[in-house]
């Protein structure tokens, strides 16, 4: 059984995240999805409910699993079982800081390997900061983001 790990901020999730999750949740036995947070550092939305939006954006995709972790993504891949670490990459500057990461993760744990999954070009532009800056400014992020979340970001709850 491959089982795989998805980390990432996802502050918040995208569209663009979500399907690099559905493309690796077809190819891994098990995606785990799991946000990395830092306790001295605190994000646009606090950790907990990133995870909730998470939770309730990929609810029909039945080999996922969503968590959170501190500290280093290998450390946590191996206490989880994991051998492989899933990344998205949409432009070349996505690929220069994403070699050095898989890189560094690998002379970290040589059991790890990172897959890297295209986004498909719809999702290319798509990231969180720019949907936090839509937000603040009272934009419409409805096109960038699951609906669950969009409805979350809009004032709604849970
Ligand atoms: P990090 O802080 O680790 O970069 P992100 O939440 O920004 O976390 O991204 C997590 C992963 O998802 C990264 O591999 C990133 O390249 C990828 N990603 C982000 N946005 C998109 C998108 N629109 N399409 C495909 N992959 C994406």
């Amino acid at each position: 059984m491959t089982i795989a790990i998805y980390p990432g901020s996802f502050d918040p999730i995208t569209n663009g995240h979500i399907d690099i999750l559905k493309s690796g949740a077809e190819i891994f036995d098990k995606v785990i999805i799991a946000v990395s947070y830092n306790i001295n550092k605190q994000g646009f939305l606090p950790v907990d409910i990133r995870v909730k939006l998470i939770e309730e954006a990929v609810k029909n995709i039945p080999n996922v699993e969503v968590d959170k972790f501190e500290g280093l993504t290998v450390e946590y891949a191996k206490k989880r079982g994991a051998s492989v670490l899933l990344r998205g990459l949409r432009t070349s500057f996505d690929f220069e800081y994403e070699l050095q990461l898989s890189q560094t993760n690998h002379s970290l744990y040589n059991d790890i390997k990172t897959v890297f999954l295209i986004t498909k070009p719809e999702y290319n532009f798509i990231s969180s900061s720019c949907v936090r800056e839509i937000l603040v400014n009272k934009g419409d992020i409805s096109n960038f983001v699951p609906q669950a979340v969009a409805e979350y970001l809009n004032g709604g709850t849970f």
